[in-house]
Protein backbone atom coordinates (compact mmCIF):
# COMPACT_ATOMS: atom_id res chain seq x y z
CA UNK A 1 0.00 0.00 0.00
CA UNK A 2 1.56 3.45 -0.72
CA UNK A 3 0.75 5.02 2.52
CA UNK A 4 3.03 8.19 0.80
CA UNK A 5 0.11 9.46 -1.39
CA UNK A 6 -2.33 10.23 2.13
CA UNK A 7 -1.72 14.10 2.88
CA UNK A 8 -4.23 13.12 6.06
CA UNK A 9 -4.66 9.74 7.99
CA UNK A 10 -8.12 9.41 10.21
CA UNK A 11 -7.24 6.78 13.34
CA UNK A 12 -10.74 5.65 14.15
CA UNK A 13 -13.56 4.73 11.23
CA UNK A 14 -16.84 5.37 13.24
CA UNK A 15 -19.59 8.05 12.35
CA UNK A 16 -17.38 11.05 13.32
CA UNK A 17 -13.86 9.80 11.09
CA UNK A 18 -15.93 8.84 8.36
CA UNK A 19 -17.76 12.44 7.98
CA UNK A 20 -14.64 14.34 8.75
CA UNK A 21 -12.87 12.16 5.71
CA UNK A 22 -16.12 12.72 3.80
CA UNK A 23 -15.60 16.43 3.86
CA UNK A 24 -12.04 16.91 3.50
CA UNK A 25 -12.65 17.17 -0.07
CA UNK A 26 -9.94 17.71 -2.14
CA UNK A 27 -6.98 15.70 -0.57
CA UNK A 28 -6.09 12.37 -0.25
CA UNK A 29 -7.41 10.81 2.89
CA UNK A 30 -7.06 7.48 4.81
CA UNK A 31 -8.97 5.93 7.43
CA UNK A 32 -7.83 3.42 9.80
CA UNK A 33 -9.61 1.39 11.70
CA UNK A 34 -8.76 -1.25 13.67
CA UNK A 35 -11.78 -3.76 13.47
CA UNK A 36 -12.63 -5.67 11.26
CA UNK A 37 -15.97 -4.24 9.89
CA UNK A 38 -16.81 -0.61 10.28
CA UNK A 39 -19.89 -0.70 12.64
CA UNK A 40 -19.54 -3.33 15.43
CA UNK A 41 -19.05 -4.30 18.35
CA UNK A 42 -22.31 -1.74 19.19
CA UNK A 43 -21.77 0.73 21.68
CA UNK A 44 -24.69 3.04 21.42
CA UNK A 45 -28.37 3.06 22.46
CA UNK A 46 -28.41 4.39 18.33
CA UNK A 47 -31.30 7.20 19.40
CA UNK A 48 -31.01 10.35 17.06
CA UNK A 49 -32.71 13.53 17.13
CA UNK A 50 -34.76 14.65 13.54
CA UNK A 51 -31.66 17.31 13.32
CA UNK A 52 -28.96 14.50 14.47
CA UNK A 53 -30.12 12.32 11.22
CA UNK A 54 -29.97 15.39 9.24
CA UNK A 55 -26.29 16.43 10.15
CA UNK A 56 -25.30 12.50 9.76
CA UNK A 57 -26.45 12.62 5.97
CA UNK A 58 -29.92 10.80 6.17
CA UNK A 59 -28.00 7.37 7.12
CA UNK A 60 -29.88 3.96 6.74
CA UNK A 61 -30.63 1.99 9.30
CA UNK A 62 -33.26 3.77 11.06
CA UNK A 63 -35.70 0.95 12.34
CA UNK A 64 -38.49 2.94 14.63
CA UNK A 65 -39.68 6.32 14.93
CA UNK A 66 -39.87 8.36 18.57
CA UNK A 67 -42.87 11.12 19.13
CA UNK A 68 -41.73 11.91 23.32
CA UNK A 69 -40.58 10.08 26.59
CA UNK A 70 -41.43 8.88 29.62
CA UNK A 71 -39.54 10.89 32.22
CA UNK A 72 -39.74 8.91 35.37
CA UNK A 73 -38.55 9.78 39.15
CA UNK A 74 -39.20 7.49 42.20
CA UNK A 75 -42.36 8.40 42.67
CA UNK A 76 -43.90 10.22 39.80
CA UNK A 77 -44.14 9.94 35.91
CA UNK A 78 -44.29 12.75 33.19
CA UNK A 79 -44.75 11.81 29.68
CA UNK A 80 -43.56 14.24 27.55
CA UNK A 81 -44.39 14.36 23.81
CA UNK A 82 -47.26 14.39 21.75
CA UNK A 83 -48.15 13.55 17.64
CA UNK A 84 -45.08 15.24 16.32
CA UNK A 85 -41.76 12.51 15.38
CA UNK A 86 -39.06 13.80 17.00
CA UNK A 87 -36.29 11.16 16.79
CA UNK A 88 -35.81 8.36 15.25
CA UNK A 89 -33.77 5.09 16.44
CA UNK A 90 -31.16 3.37 14.71
CA UNK A 91 -29.22 -0.01 14.14
CA UNK A 92 -25.98 1.59 14.55
CA UNK A 93 -24.49 -1.21 12.37
CA UNK A 94 -26.36 -0.47 9.58
CA UNK A 95 -25.89 3.30 10.25
CA UNK A 96 -22.09 3.37 10.56
CA UNK A 97 -21.49 0.87 7.30
CA UNK A 98 -23.97 3.30 5.37
CA UNK A 99 -22.23 6.69 6.62
CA UNK A 100 -18.95 4.65 5.68
CA UNK A 101 -20.20 3.56 2.05
CA UNK A 102 -20.64 6.91 1.71
CA UNK A 103 -17.34 8.12 3.11
CA UNK A 104 -15.59 5.70 0.64
CA UNK A 105 -16.21 7.75 -2.53
CA UNK A 106 -13.75 9.90 -1.55
CA UNK A 107 -11.54 7.83 0.87
CA UNK A 108 -9.66 4.67 1.60
CA UNK A 109 -10.06 2.64 4.11
CA UNK A 110 -7.58 0.02 6.04
CA UNK A 111 -9.47 -2.06 8.55
CA UNK A 112 -7.70 -4.45 11.15
CA UNK A 113 -5.07 -1.62 11.51
CA UNK A 114 -4.49 -0.51 14.92
CA UNK A 115 -2.75 3.47 14.80
CA UNK A 116 -0.30 5.06 17.52
CA UNK A 117 0.67 8.60 17.72
CA UNK A 118 4.31 8.88 17.20
CA UNK A 119 6.26 12.04 17.80
CA UNK A 120 8.89 13.80 15.66
CA UNK A 121 10.41 15.35 19.09
CA UNK A 122 13.04 17.04 17.58
CA UNK A 123 11.87 17.82 14.38
CA UNK A 124 14.24 15.06 12.80
CA UNK A 125 11.55 14.39 9.72
CA UNK A 126 14.80 15.70 7.24
CA UNK A 127 16.54 11.81 9.15
CA UNK A 128 14.07 9.95 7.28
CA UNK A 129 14.39 11.56 3.84
CA UNK A 130 14.58 8.27 2.10
CA UNK A 131 10.93 7.44 3.29
CA UNK A 132 9.44 10.47 2.11
CA UNK A 133 8.90 12.54 -1.20
CA UNK A 134 10.64 15.81 -1.78
CA UNK A 135 7.16 17.50 -1.72
CA UNK A 136 6.06 16.29 1.35
CA UNK A 137 9.70 16.37 2.98
CA UNK A 138 9.32 20.17 2.34
CA UNK A 139 6.21 20.43 3.66
CA UNK A 140 6.61 19.01 6.68
CA UNK A 141 9.57 20.36 7.49
CA UNK A 142 8.41 23.65 6.56
CA UNK A 143 4.85 23.54 8.62
CA UNK A 144 7.21 21.98 11.27
CA UNK A 145 4.87 18.95 11.45
CA UNK A 146 5.08 17.11 14.78
CA UNK A 147 3.24 14.07 14.92
CA UNK A 148 3.43 10.79 12.75
CA UNK A 149 1.45 7.89 12.93
CA UNK A 150 2.77 3.87 13.32
CA UNK A 151 0.43 1.28 12.00
CA UNK A 152 0.03 -2.38 12.39
CA UNK A 153 -1.54 -4.03 10.01
CA UNK A 154 -1.71 -7.91 10.02
CA UNK A 155 1.72 -8.55 10.57
CA UNK A 156 3.04 -5.31 9.66
CA UNK A 157 4.49 -2.24 10.95
CA UNK A 158 3.50 1.15 8.97
CA UNK A 159 5.49 4.76 9.73
CA UNK A 160 3.45 7.08 8.36
CA UNK A 161 4.18 10.94 8.53
CA UNK A 162 0.72 12.62 6.55
CA UNK A 163 0.34 16.42 6.52
CA UNK A 164 -2.44 16.10 9.24
CA UNK A 165 -3.36 13.32 11.45
CA UNK A 166 -6.75 13.30 13.20
CA UNK A 167 -7.82 11.10 16.18
CA UNK A 168 -11.75 10.29 15.87
CA UNK A 169 -11.23 7.41 17.91
CA UNK A 170 -13.97 7.41 20.32
CA UNK A 171 -13.93 8.15 24.19
CA UNK A 172 -10.97 6.69 25.13
CA UNK A 173 -8.69 8.33 22.84
CA UNK A 174 -5.06 6.78 23.07
CA UNK A 175 -4.17 9.23 19.73
CA UNK A 176 -4.98 11.96 22.18
CA UNK A 177 -3.30 11.11 25.10
CA UNK A 178 -0.49 9.93 23.23
CA UNK A 179 -0.02 13.82 22.10
CA UNK A 180 -0.08 14.71 25.76
CA UNK A 181 -3.03 16.57 25.78
CA UNK A 182 -4.81 17.23 29.00
CA UNK A 183 -7.79 14.26 29.04
CA UNK A 184 -9.44 16.37 31.60
CA UNK A 185 -13.14 14.90 31.54
CA UNK A 186 -15.33 12.45 33.45
CA UNK A 187 -16.27 8.97 31.61
CA UNK A 188 -18.80 6.94 32.39
CA UNK A 189 -18.98 3.34 31.93
CA UNK A 190 -22.53 2.44 29.45
CA UNK A 191 -23.60 -1.38 29.55
CA UNK A 192 -27.15 -2.27 27.59
CA UNK A 193 -28.81 -4.86 26.25
CA UNK A 194 -31.46 -5.55 23.35
CA UNK A 195 -34.00 -7.59 23.86
CA UNK A 196 -37.29 -9.02 22.68
CA UNK A 197 -40.88 -10.33 23.23
CA UNK A 198 -41.24 -6.47 24.99
CA UNK A 199 -44.82 -5.06 26.10
CA UNK A 200 -43.83 -1.48 25.21
CA UNK A 201 -45.56 1.76 23.78
CA UNK A 202 -43.52 1.78 20.87
CA UNK A 203 -43.38 5.83 20.35
CA UNK A 204 -42.45 6.55 23.18
CA UNK A 205 -38.59 6.01 25.11
CA UNK A 206 -38.37 5.08 29.00
CA UNK A 207 -36.28 7.46 30.80
CA UNK A 208 -35.77 6.60 34.52
CA UNK A 209 -33.98 8.83 37.23
CA UNK A 210 -33.50 6.92 40.30
CA UNK A 211 -29.99 7.18 42.59
CA UNK A 212 -31.17 3.76 44.17
CA UNK A 213 -30.49 1.73 41.15
CA UNK A 214 -27.74 4.69 38.59
CA UNK A 215 -26.29 7.36 40.94
CA UNK A 216 -24.79 9.42 38.23
CA UNK A 217 -26.89 9.16 35.13
CA UNK A 218 -29.87 7.66 34.35
CA UNK A 219 -31.26 4.32 32.77
CA UNK A 220 -33.42 4.14 29.49
CA UNK A 221 -35.69 1.73 27.66
CA UNK A 222 -35.74 2.47 23.81
CA UNK A 223 -38.32 0.67 22.15
CA UNK A 224 -36.80 -0.25 18.77
CA UNK A 225 -40.58 -1.38 17.45
CA UNK A 226 -41.73 -5.06 16.88
CA UNK A 227 -41.93 -5.52 20.49
CA UNK A 228 -37.88 -5.04 20.61
CA UNK A 229 -36.24 -2.52 22.72
CA UNK A 230 -32.88 -1.49 24.14
CA UNK A 231 -32.17 -1.14 27.87
CA UNK A 232 -29.51 0.54 29.38
CA UNK A 233 -27.79 2.59 31.65
CA UNK A 234 -24.49 4.73 32.31
CA UNK A 235 -22.94 5.50 35.30
CA UNK A 236 -19.58 5.59 36.93
CA UNK A 237 -19.17 2.25 38.20
CA UNK A 238 -20.32 -1.15 38.23
CA UNK A 239 -22.84 -0.77 35.78
CA UNK A 240 -23.29 -4.10 34.25
CA UNK A 241 -24.49 -5.60 37.80
CA UNK A 242 -26.50 -2.19 38.23
CA UNK A 243 -28.60 -2.80 34.92
CA UNK A 244 -29.16 -6.55 36.31
CA UNK A 245 -30.66 -5.20 38.91
CA UNK A 246 -32.46 -2.26 37.23
CA UNK A 247 -33.94 -5.19 35.28
CA UNK A 248 -35.10 -7.64 37.60
CA UNK A 249 -35.97 -5.10 40.71
CA UNK A 250 -37.03 -1.67 39.18
CA UNK A 251 -40.98 -1.78 39.59
CA UNK A 252 -41.78 -0.20 36.48
CA UNK A 253 -38.96 -1.86 34.31
CA UNK A 254 -39.40 -5.17 35.57
CA UNK A 255 -43.44 -4.82 34.39
CA UNK A 256 -42.38 -3.89 30.81
CA UNK A 257 -39.15 -6.30 30.54
CA UNK A 258 -40.90 -9.59 31.99
CA UNK A 259 -40.48 -11.88 29.43
CA UNK A 260 -37.85 -10.45 27.94
CA UNK A 261 -34.93 -12.36 26.06
CA UNK A 262 -32.10 -11.02 25.25
CA UNK A 263 -30.28 -11.08 22.39
CA UNK A 264 -27.37 -8.68 22.49
CA UNK A 265 -25.36 -7.33 24.74
CA UNK A 266 -22.93 -4.14 24.71
CA UNK A 267 -20.55 -1.90 27.11
CA UNK A 268 -19.30 1.29 26.02
CA UNK A 269 -17.99 4.50 27.63
CA UNK A 270 -19.12 7.62 27.59
CA UNK A 271 -16.92 10.82 27.54
CA UNK A 272 -19.04 13.97 29.77
CA UNK A 273 -16.93 17.03 29.08
CA UNK A 274 -14.69 19.11 26.07
CA UNK A 275 -11.41 18.85 26.25
CA UNK A 276 -9.41 22.28 26.36
CA UNK A 277 -7.54 21.22 23.61
CA UNK A 278 -9.06 19.63 20.69
CA UNK A 279 -5.63 20.19 18.41
CA UNK A 280 -1.81 20.16 18.40
CA UNK A 281 0.25 20.94 16.03
CA UNK A 282 -1.14 18.74 12.82
CA UNK A 283 -3.03 16.67 15.18
CA UNK A 284 -6.85 17.36 15.44
CA UNK A 285 -9.35 15.34 17.95
CA UNK A 286 -13.05 15.14 17.13
CA UNK A 287 -16.00 13.42 17.93
CA UNK A 288 -16.05 10.93 21.77
CA UNK A 289 -12.72 11.89 21.75
CA UNK A 290 -12.76 15.17 21.68
CA UNK A 291 -15.54 15.53 23.89
CA UNK A 292 -18.00 16.31 21.71
CA UNK A 293 -21.11 14.59 23.89
CA UNK A 294 -24.16 16.18 25.31
CA UNK A 295 -23.08 16.08 28.98
CA UNK A 296 -26.67 15.60 29.67
CA UNK A 297 -28.04 12.83 27.32
CA UNK A 298 -24.65 11.08 26.48
CA UNK A 299 -25.45 11.81 22.87
CA UNK A 300 -22.88 12.15 20.47
CA UNK A 301 -23.89 11.63 17.01
CA UNK A 302 -25.37 15.13 16.33
CA UNK A 303 -22.40 16.99 18.34
CA UNK A 304 -20.17 14.62 16.59
CA UNK A 305 -21.27 14.94 12.84
CA UNK A 306 -21.09 18.75 13.51
CA UNK A 307 -17.98 19.12 14.72
CA UNK A 308 -16.56 16.66 11.83
CA UNK A 309 -18.07 18.77 8.86
CA UNK A 310 -15.97 21.46 10.28
CA UNK A 311 -13.26 19.86 11.03
CA UNK A 312 -13.16 18.44 7.81
CA UNK A 313 -13.63 21.52 6.17
CA UNK A 314 -11.02 23.20 7.96
CA UNK A 315 -8.44 20.89 7.16
CA UNK A 316 -9.45 20.61 3.49
CA UNK A 317 -9.06 24.93 3.36
CA UNK A 318 -5.22 24.01 5.19
CA UNK A 319 -4.73 21.85 2.51
CA UNK A 320 -5.67 23.39 -0.55
CA UNK A 321 -4.36 26.97 0.43
CA UNK A 322 -0.93 26.17 1.76
CA UNK A 323 -1.80 27.75 4.61
CA UNK A 324 0.43 27.85 8.31
CA UNK A 325 -0.20 25.10 10.63
CA UNK A 326 -1.82 27.56 12.92
CA UNK A 327 -4.81 28.07 10.40
CA UNK A 328 -6.00 24.30 12.24
CA UNK A 329 -6.89 26.16 15.44
CA UNK A 330 -9.84 27.54 13.73
CA UNK A 331 -11.58 24.20 13.70
CA UNK A 332 -11.11 24.42 18.01
CA UNK A 333 -12.81 27.71 17.79
CA UNK A 334 -15.40 27.08 15.43
CA UNK A 335 -16.81 23.92 16.94
CA UNK A 336 -16.93 25.76 20.64
CA UNK A 337 -18.71 28.38 18.95
CA UNK A 338 -21.22 25.80 17.58
CA UNK A 339 -21.87 23.81 20.24
CA UNK A 340 -19.38 25.11 23.11
CA UNK A 341 -22.11 26.93 25.26
CA UNK A 342 -24.65 24.19 24.92
CA UNK A 343 -21.77 21.76 26.32
CA UNK A 344 -20.42 24.15 29.17
CA UNK A 345 -24.69 24.60 29.81
CA UNK A 346 -25.19 20.66 30.19
CA UNK A 347 -22.09 20.56 32.72
CA UNK A 348 -23.19 22.74 35.22
CA UNK A 349 -26.70 21.49 35.29
CA UNK A 350 -25.22 18.08 35.31
CA UNK A 351 -23.52 18.78 38.62
CA UNK A 352 -26.72 20.59 40.00
CA UNK A 353 -28.79 17.06 39.24
CA UNK A 354 -25.88 15.20 40.63
CA UNK A 355 -26.39 17.14 44.24
CA UNK A 356 -30.11 16.59 43.83
CA UNK A 357 -31.39 13.32 45.85
CA UNK A 358 -34.59 11.27 44.88
CA UNK A 359 -36.82 13.22 46.70
CA UNK A 360 -35.47 16.79 44.57
CA UNK A 361 -36.21 14.74 41.80
CA UNK A 362 -39.52 13.91 42.86
CA UNK A 363 -40.08 16.97 43.46
CA UNK A 364 -39.12 18.59 40.51
CA UNK A 365 -41.43 16.35 38.20
CA UNK A 366 -44.29 16.93 40.81
CA UNK A 367 -43.69 20.48 39.82
CA UNK A 368 -44.23 19.79 36.09
CA UNK A 369 -47.04 17.81 36.65
CA UNK A 370 -49.05 20.29 38.99
CA UNK A 371 -48.38 23.09 37.01
CA UNK A 372 -49.25 21.87 34.03
CA UNK A 373 -46.19 22.79 32.18
CA UNK A 374 -46.04 19.57 29.68
CA UNK A 375 -47.79 21.43 27.24
CA UNK A 376 -45.01 24.18 27.42
CA UNK A 377 -42.18 21.30 26.67
CA UNK A 378 -43.83 19.94 24.22
CA UNK A 379 -43.71 23.21 22.50
CA UNK A 380 -40.19 24.51 23.39
CA UNK A 381 -38.28 21.68 24.49
CA UNK A 382 -35.30 20.18 22.15
CA UNK A 383 -33.24 17.72 22.93
CA UNK A 384 -30.35 18.75 21.02
CA UNK A 385 -30.36 22.36 22.85
CA UNK A 386 -31.88 21.73 26.08
CA UNK A 387 -30.49 24.71 27.87
CA UNK A 388 -33.69 27.16 27.48
CA UNK A 389 -35.81 25.32 28.22
CA UNK A 390 -34.06 23.41 31.67
CA UNK A 391 -33.08 27.06 32.66
CA UNK A 392 -36.55 28.28 32.64
CA UNK A 393 -38.20 25.26 34.20
CA UNK A 394 -35.27 25.32 37.16
CA UNK A 395 -35.91 28.94 37.35
CA UNK A 396 -39.52 28.54 38.03
CA UNK A 397 -39.47 25.33 39.91
CA UNK A 398 -36.60 27.81 42.33
CA UNK A 399 -39.08 30.28 42.48
CA UNK A 400 -36.68 32.75 40.76
CA UNK A 401 -38.16 35.65 37.70
C1 LIG B 1 -24.04 3.04 26.18
C2 LIG B 1 -24.00 4.18 25.20
C3 LIG B 1 -25.18 4.63 24.60
C4 LIG B 1 -25.14 5.70 23.69
N1 LIG B 1 -26.31 6.09 23.11
C5 LIG B 1 -26.30 7.12 22.23
C6 LIG B 1 -27.51 7.54 21.60
O1 LIG B 1 -28.58 6.96 21.81
N2 LIG B 1 -27.45 8.59 20.73
C7 LIG B 1 -26.28 9.25 20.47
O2 LIG B 1 -26.29 10.24 19.70
N3 LIG B 1 -25.12 8.86 21.04
C8 LIG B 1 -25.09 7.81 21.91
N4 LIG B 1 -23.93 7.39 22.47
C9 LIG B 1 -22.69 8.09 22.09
C10 LIG B 1 -22.25 7.65 20.69
O3 LIG B 1 -22.16 6.25 20.63
C11 LIG B 1 -20.90 8.29 20.35
O4 LIG B 1 -20.98 9.67 20.63
C12 LIG B 1 -20.51 8.09 18.89
O5 LIG B 1 -20.34 6.73 18.58
C13 LIG B 1 -19.21 8.84 18.64
O6 LIG B 1 -18.70 8.54 17.37
P1 LIG B 1 -17.13 8.60 17.11
O7 LIG B 1 -16.97 8.26 15.66
O8 LIG B 1 -16.56 9.84 17.67
O9 LIG B 1 -16.52 7.43 18.01
P2 LIG B 1 -16.76 5.87 17.93
O10 LIG B 1 -18.10 5.56 17.39
O11 LIG B 1 -16.40 5.35 19.29
O12 LIG B 1 -15.68 5.38 16.87
C14 LIG B 1 -14.30 5.37 17.17
C15 LIG B 1 -13.66 4.32 16.29
O13 LIG B 1 -12.26 4.38 16.44
C16 LIG B 1 -11.73 3.07 16.43
N5 LIG B 1 -10.43 3.16 17.11
C17 LIG B 1 -10.18 3.54 18.38
N6 LIG B 1 -8.85 3.56 18.60
C18 LIG B 1 -8.25 3.17 17.45
C19 LIG B 1 -6.89 3.01 17.06
N7 LIG B 1 -5.89 3.31 17.89
N8 LIG B 1 -6.62 2.58 15.80
C20 LIG B 1 -7.64 2.31 14.93
N9 LIG B 1 -8.94 2.47 15.25
C21 LIG B 1 -9.25 2.89 16.48
C22 LIG B 1 -12.77 2.27 17.18
O14 LIG B 1 -12.67 0.89 16.85
C23 LIG B 1 -14.06 2.90 16.66
O15 LIG B 1 -14.54 2.24 15.51
C24 LIG B 1 -23.92 6.32 23.38
C25 LIG B 1 -22.74 5.88 23.97
C26 LIG B 1 -22.76 4.83 24.88
C27 LIG B 1 -21.48 4.35 25.50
Amino acid sequence: MDFEKYDVVIIGGGPVGCITGEHIKNHKVLIVEEHQTIGAPLQCAGLVSKKGVEELGNPKGAVNKIRGAYIHSKNHTVKIGNEEVRAYVFERKVMDKDIAIRASKKVDFLLKAYGRLITDKNNTINEKKNLLNFNRLNFLKRSGNKYGLSINHLRDTYKLYPKVVIGADGARSSIGKSAGIPMNREILSGAQVEVVNVDIDDDFVHVFFDKSYCKDFFMWIIPMGKDRARVGMCDSSNTYNKLLNFINNHPIASEILKNAVPVEFSVGALPIGHLKTTVKNNLMLVGDAAGQVKPLSGGGLYYGAKCAKICGKIVDEFLSNDYNINYLKKYELMWRKSIGNEIDFGLRFRSILKKMDDKKLNMFLEFVIKNNLIEYINEKGDMDNPSTILKDLFKRFLGIN
